[in-house]
């Protein structure tokens, strides 16, 4: 089995490296990722600027670029053969609910998914890394679990609490929370006395209810949800057919 890993949280994260080195046990692996931490950067791709790859002495070849270049430029340029499945992650905290429109963990699994090749988006419920051995056994387990009987391709979206492996509890399918709108930006100055801002925090779980990705993380299970691109409202598109006629 061939393997193609990337991250959000750039070459250099510890997430990426456990990752590889579960993975590596049981199939060919190549990593590419980006030179920096490009958390949030959602599926954009670099279209204003050639990008650059290099080799780091792990193995591990790094893009002045964004999770999706990196997915996108190895699938279209960089690979002989196309993988068997696009793997993201560990990423540095979760991933629910709408964190999957900003993720640039999600947005590497996405380009694969997007170019017909299974999927998966790995996500540690907590920063600080705590059990980060547990997280990359648990993406190893959902590997080798190849999902035979689901329809290819399919695009998972992991979320595992920090906690050793033994008490992890059960690996549970689940649908996205929604959260309440982000905090306010943080207004301050810099040192010259300018006005700058920065993004605040996203905001508390609303929907997390029994069978979102944020009720099973409460329970410590390891939550996975299939999710899909099509951002059709299915049900809006009747109502606007008839304010259109
Ligand atoms: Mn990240």
């Amino acid at each position: 089995m061939r393997i193609l890993i990337s991250n959000d949280d750039g070459y250099l994260a510890p997430g990426l490296v456990a990752l590889a080195d579960a993975l590596a046990a049981i199939a060919d692996i190549t990593v590419i990722a980006p030179d920096s931490n490009r958390s949030g950067s959602s599926n954009s791709l670099t279209l204003d600027r050639p990008l650059s790859m290099h080799k780091a002495p792990n193995g591990f070849y790094f893009v002045n670029g964004t999770p999706s270049d990196c997915v996108h430029l190895a699938l279209t340029g960089m690979l002989a053969e196309k993988p068997d499945l696009v793997v993201s992650g560990i990423n540095q905290g979760q991933n629910m609910g709408e964190d999957t429109l900003y993720s640039g963990t999600v947005a590497a699994a996405t380009e694969g998914y997007l170019f017909g090749i299974p999927a998966m988006a790995f996500s540690q419920v907590e920063h600080g890394w705590a059990h980060l051995d547990a997280a990359a056994r648990i993406a190893r387990d959902m590997v080798e679990r190849r999902f035979d009987s689901m329809p290819k391709p399919f695009l998972f979206n992991v979320n595992i609490p920090n906690r050793p492996y033994a008490e992890l509890g059960k690996v549970a399918a689940t649908r996205l929370g929604k959260r309440h709108v982000s905090e306010p930006v943080i207004k301050t100055q810099d040192p010259h006395g300018r006005e700058i801002y920065w993004v605040g925090p996203t905001g508390a779980a609303k929907d997390a209810g029994e069978g979102t990705d944020f009720y099973a993380a409460r329970q410590g299970w390891v939550s996975v949800t299939p999710l899909q691109v099509d951002l059709t409202h299915a049900t809006q598109l009747a109502t606007l057919k008839e304010a259109l006629a």
